[in-house]
């Protein structure tokens, strides 16, 4: 069954698992085998993905940049850059870093750039068709 322990305050018998004491209310948490203790779980597991997010804003970013260079490539240019904001926007909420900052601003130049890259292309693309069809 249930095992005792007892207050550290006003030494009653109370459960184990109990987080206070039914009698003058003491915090028996700290003398219970809690499993993993809540706030540093959480913690924990709040400040790992918010870094790996703005990190992968940064680097898609970045790829979005090259791949203004790419021609075609400019399209997967936009959906990464849009993909880098969202992502870095995400973990600047979470966890605001300069890191994260840094993300979703290369991404938003990176969307801009590709948007302008991509058009041109088209237009480019579509000066030649029009040309073309003129013969
Ligand atoms: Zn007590």
């Amino acid at each position: 069954m249930s095992e005792f322990i007892n207050c550290p305050n006003c030494n009653s018998s109370q459960e184990s698992g109990a987080a206070f004491c039914s009698q003058c209310g003491t915090n028996l948490s700290t003398s219970t085998e809690q499993p993993v203790p809540a706030a540093t779980a959480q913690n924990h597991s709040a400040a790992n993905p918010s870094q790996g997010k703005a990190i992968a804003s940064l680097v898609l970013g970045i790829v979005a940049v090259v791949c203004i260079f790419f021609g075609y490539g400019a399209l997967l240019g936009i959906v990464l850059a849009i993909i880098g904001i969202v992502l870095g926007t995400s973990a600047k909420k979470e966890a605001p870093s300069s890191m994260a900052t840094a993300g979703v601003v290369l991404s938003i130049i990176a969307l801009a750039l590709c948007v302008i890259s991509f058009l041109a292309c088209v237009a480019c693309v579509g000066l030649l068709f029009s040309v073309e069809s003129l013969y």
